[in-house]
């Protein structure tokens, strides 16, 4: 029997009436034959309420204390569209991560799943049962519960698919799909059928927050065939008609895929830029500015160097907005006086802007109408990457919408 496994996000799990809905698309599932199991979220804003009852009584929480925290919310959930489907008829058991066990390392607050037990939820499909596992959550070598990242039950349902090699999973969002840009900032946005599983990796990591980058490195690494598709339609629709709707994750570029030079534009508004400057110019002193702020386990993103001026350069770097506070903290206690740099500045107030698109491969000029386009409003870049497929500019975050809707425009992404 194919087992399918359904992922439903916060706003999905918003109310018991969503949750209901919830139950019954589940519900119909299983009734046309297939092994279900589901991943939800904490009911939308939950997450963050728990996060900020820690931070009113601690700046910098510990972080161990914050995943004992942060992860109830998925629990409530589990419990709740148990409850639902059992109210209707159906056998259901709901597991937290431990139970299962998810199984990840001791980076608490992004852990990264390391494995996971299928024993148990086997037994139970084979049994008849919906099986309801905690999104977002994991246990680590020594017991502790930890968290995935926000965004992380996309992770964990795809993580759970690859272990339990389902013939599919299926994303349940408040959207229809992954669109060319985000359709809240964007309204005439294009819906895409499919997107490229490369593409999908670049726009997650740009800052699409539609998919959890690690859920499209899952999807990647297991070929798992991943949709994204909305929660908000009727719950009883014929099952033919879901299974083609929403957003297709595919792994060839086939032919008959939707041919444009440029795919999707992605944004992000959670880096920071910090400048380290007066530094000497003289090898090694790259690592030695990054070497603490990767022990730190700070993930560093853009990255330039001037050219030096009487053996002197800047150094200037983004980091996640979240860790601009701790990264801080690091240059200027383990770095500054050690490298004798003339000083550090830092700015929070930045967003990065990218054009994401595998036609870039076959297509020139590409940068230079993305330059064009920021020039003709008016907005300086601040700093430029690129790779094969993706070109990202950083740009003060007031001119972040403006930017993404101007860009959007002019590589003509809008529904015709
Ligand atoms: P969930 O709670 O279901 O995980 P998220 O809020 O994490 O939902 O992700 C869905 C949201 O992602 C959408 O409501 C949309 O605003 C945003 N989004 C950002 N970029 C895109 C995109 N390219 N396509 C679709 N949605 C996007
Ligand atoms: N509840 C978690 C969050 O808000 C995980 C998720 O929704 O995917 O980040
Ligand atoms: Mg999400």
């Amino acid at each position: 029997m194919a087992l399918i496994v359904h992922k439903y996000g916060g706003t999905s799990m918003g109310s018991t009436d969503r949750i209901k809905n919830v139950a019954k698309r589940v519900a119909k599932w299983h009734d046309a034959g297939y092994q279900i199991v589901v991943v939800p979220s904490a009911m939308s804003g939950e997450t963050n309420r728990i996060i900020g009852l820690a931070k009113e009584i601690s700046a910098q929480p510990d972080p161990r204390e914050l995943d004992m925290i942060a992860s109830t919310g998925e629990q409530v959930s589990v419990g709740l569209l148990a409850i639902a489907l059992q109210a209707i008829g159906k056998q259901a058991v709901s597991y937290a991560g431990w139970q299962v066990a998810i199984k990840t390392d001791s980076a608490h607050t992004k852990a990264r799943i390391s494995s996971i037990d299928d024993a148990k939820v086997k037994r139970d499909l084979d049994a008849g049962k919906i099986v309801i596992i905690t999104g977002f959550q994991g246990v680590d070598e020594s017991g502790d519960i930890t968290t995935l990242g926000r965004g992380g039950s996309d992770t964990s349902a795809v993580a759970v698919a690859a272990a339990l090699k389902a013939k599919e999973c299926l994303i349940y969002t408040d959207v229809d799909g992954v669109y060319t840009t985000d359709p809240r900032v964007v309204s005439d946005a294009r819906r895409l059928n499919t997107v490229t599983f490369e593409e999908m990796l670049e726009m997650a990591s740009l800052g699409s927050k539609v998919l959890q980058i690690r859920s499209v490195e899952f999807a990647g690494n297991y070929k798992m065939p991943t949709r994204v598709l909305s929660s908000l339609t009727d719950p009883l629709m014929p099952l033919e008609e879901e299974i083609k709707s929403g957003t297709l994750i595919s792994f060839e570029e086939d032919t008959n895929m939707e041919q444009a030079t440029i795919t999707g534009i992605a944004f992000n508004r959670d880096e920071a830029k910090i400048t380290v400057f007066g530094v000497p110019d003289r090898p090694g002193i790259a690592y030695q500015i990054l070497g603490p702020v990767a022990d730190a386990n700070i993930e560093v993103d853009m990255i330039i160097q001037n050219q030096s001026v009487e053996g002197k350069t800047d150094f200037t770097f983004t980091v996640p907005r979240v860790e601009y506070a701790q990264a801080m903290q690091v240059l200027s206690n383990d770095v500054q006086a050690n490298i004798k740099a003339t000083g550090i500045i830092g700015d929070t107030k930045v967003s990065k802007v990218s054009v994401v698109g595998v036609g870039m491969r076959s297509h020139v000029g590409i940068a230079s109408q993305m330059f064009r386009t920021l020039s003709e409003e008016g907005i300086n870049i601040q700093m430029i990457s690129t790779s094969e497929i993706k070109i990202s500019v950083l740009i003060d975050e007031k001119y972040m919408e403006l930017a993404v809707r101007a860009l959007h425009k002019a590589f003509g992404l809008e529904n015709s």
